[in-house]
C-alpha cells in the first residue's frame, strides 16, 4: 500500500482492484453477500496505512472513475477524479468556486467524504448533490443532506461510496481563476513540505488554536521517531523522512498529543485516517 499512499507507508493488501463504474455495484454486491471485507480509498492522501498491511480488498476509485461533464454552470463528475483535474476542467470553462480545492492532492470522492477544505473554501460551498452507492441501492443526496461539517460528511465511517458529484460554479473571469489557483498553489509551496511524503494535515484544527502552533510552541519542530517527523518548515505535518513505517508515525503522532495536552490542555484529534491491521 505504501505505493498508493502519499505517505509512502503501509504493508500488503491481501486484493487491490481498481474498477471501471459499471463494476462498481455487481463488485460491492458480491463483497458484502460473501462478507469480504473491504476498504475504499481514493488517491491515498488522507491515509496512514498499517505495516501489517490491509485484510480483504482494497477497492481504489482512480482514473477509472474520471468522467466529468458539464450543463451550464454545473459539473457533475465520477468520484475517482483528481481535484486538480477537476480544477483545470473549471478553469477550462471559466468557472469560479473551485480555486481552494485545486491544489489539494486527493480524489472527489475523498474529498466528499472530508468535506476537504482550504483557503477560507470547502466542498460542501459547491456541491448540490452527491450520487451514493449505499447498501446495494443508489441513492442522490442534496448537499444540504450530506451532513458537512469540517472535515466532516455523512459519509465518513459510513457504508456509503460516492460514485458521482454534481457541483454548481459560477461564471468567472479565466485570468482572475487562474491567478488565485496560482496564488493558493505558490502559498502551498512555500509554506508546506511537499519536498517530502505525508499524508498533510495530521491534526484537525482544535477550536479556538491551530494545531501546527501548538506543536512548534510545545518545542516539537523536528521531533523524530525512528522515519517519521514533525515538519521544520510546518508543525501542522508529520513527514516521511525516510522509512518511515506505521508504528513510527502512531508512535509521534501519541507522543505530540500527551506533551501538547500536559503543556496547553488542547486535544489534538488526527485528521489522517488510520487503516489496516492496526
Ligand atoms: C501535501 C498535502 C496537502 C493536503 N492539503 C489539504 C488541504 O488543504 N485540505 C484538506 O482538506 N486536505 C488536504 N490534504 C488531505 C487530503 O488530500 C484530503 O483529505 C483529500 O480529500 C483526500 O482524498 P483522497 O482521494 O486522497 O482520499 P483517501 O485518502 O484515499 O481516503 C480518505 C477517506 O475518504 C474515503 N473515501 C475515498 N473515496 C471515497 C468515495 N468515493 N466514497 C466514499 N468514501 C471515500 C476513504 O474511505 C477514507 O476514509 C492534503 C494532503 C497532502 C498529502
Amino acid at each position: 500500500m505504501k505505493l498508493h499512499t502519499t505517505f509512502r507507508i503501509g504493508g500488503k493488501a491481501d486484493y487491490y482492484v481498481e474498477p471501471v463504474y459499471e463494476e462498481v455495484k455487481p463488485l460491492f454486491s458480491f463483497l458484502m453477500e460473501n462478507n469480504i471485507p473491504y476498504t475504499l480509498i481514493g488517491n491515498g492522501s488522507n491515509l496512514l496505512v498499517s505495516d501489517e498491511g490491509i485484510e480483504g480488498v482494497v477497492v481504489s476509485f482512480g482514473t477509472n472513475l474520471s468522467e466529468i461533464e458539464l450543463d451550464g454552470n454545473m459539473i457533475c463528475a465520477q468520484a475517482g477524479i483528481l481535484l486538480s483535474r477537476l480544477g483545470a476542467f473549471a478553469l477550462e470553462h471559466s468557472l469560479a468556486g473551485l480555486e481552494f480545492a485545486s491544489g489539494i492532492p486527493g480524489t472527489l470522492g475523498g474529498a466528499i467524504s472530508m468535506n476537504a477544505g482550504a483557503y477560507g473554501g470547502e466542498m460542501k460551498d459547491v456541491v448540490r448533490f452527491v450520487t451514493v452507492l449505499e447498501k446495494g441501492e443508489v441513492k442522490r443526496y442534496s448537499g444540504n443532506e450530506m451532513e458537512f461539517s469540517y472535515r466532516h460528511s455523512r459519509i465518513l465511517g459510513s457504508d456509503s461510496i460516492v460514485l458521482s458529484v454534481e457541483m454548481e460554479l459560477k461564471e468567472g473571469n479565466p485570468s482572475e481563476i487562474q491567478g488565485l489557483m496560482k496564488e493558493l498553489n505558490q502559498r502551498r509551496v512555500d509554506k508546506q513540505p511537499l519536498n517530502f511524503p505525508s499524508a498533510g494535515s495530521t491534526f484537525k484544527r482544535p477550536e479556538g488554536y491551530f494545531a501546527g502552533k501548538l506543536i512548534e510552541d510545545a518545542g516539537l519542530k523536528g521531533y523524530t521517531v525512528g522515519g517519521a517527523q514533525v515538519s521544520e518548515k510546518h508543525s501542522g505535518f508529520v513527514i516521511n523522512i525516510g522509512g518511515a513505517t506505521s508504528k513510527d508515525v502512531c508512535q509521534l503522532i501519541s507522543d505530540v498529543q500527551r506533551i501538547v495536552k500536559e503543556k496547553f490542555d488542547v486535544e489534538l484529534e488526527p485528521e489522517v485516517r488510520l487503516i489496516g491491521r492496526f
